[in-house]
């Protein structure tokens, strides 16, 4: 039976639709980061060992964003836009953004991440890539 796989799952889980990111937290002085690396505390030094997983809520604020008109790579077809988002647990993140143009995009909007197929793999399993998306206000 087909299922859903993550096309990255060392970075995000895909457990629910507002998927939660993989970021890790220094044990010795509380720093939170995304992605994680193994090299140890950006903050403070601490060794890999003091560094445990954190689940990060895949919510936070547009700080900055651009909109991609022309791209030669594959795997994702101009115009596109790519943000980046302060998570409300800390790391700022880069992220493909849901919306194609920046139209009704403005920095302080309020963000939250959601899966979107990407294709199928080898085993017919879904791809599911992280997205980010504006968090319609709620009045
Ligand atoms: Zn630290």
């Amino acid at each position: 039976m087909a299922e859903r796989v993550a096309a990255q799952p060392e970075l995000y889980s895909i457990s629910s639709e507002h998927p939660a990111l993989n970021g890790r937290r220094c044990v010795a002085c509380g720093y939170v980061f995304f992605p994680p690396q193994s090299y140890g505390c950006e903050s403070c030094g601490a060794l890999p060992d003091q560094i445990e997983p954190a689940q990060l809520a895949g919510s936070g604020v547009l700080n900055s964003f651009a909109t991609v008109h022309l791209h030669q790579g594959k795997g994702i077809e101009a115009p596109f836009t790519v943000g980046v988002i302060v998570l409300d647990d800390g790391p700022a993140v880069r992220s493909v953004l849901t919306a194609r143009t920046d139209e009704g995009l403005r920095n302080g909007d309020r963000m939250h991440s959601v899966l979107t197929t990407c294709g199928t793999n080898e085993e017919g399993n879904e791809v599911v890539e992280l997205r980010f998306t504006k968090t319609e206000a709620t009045r």
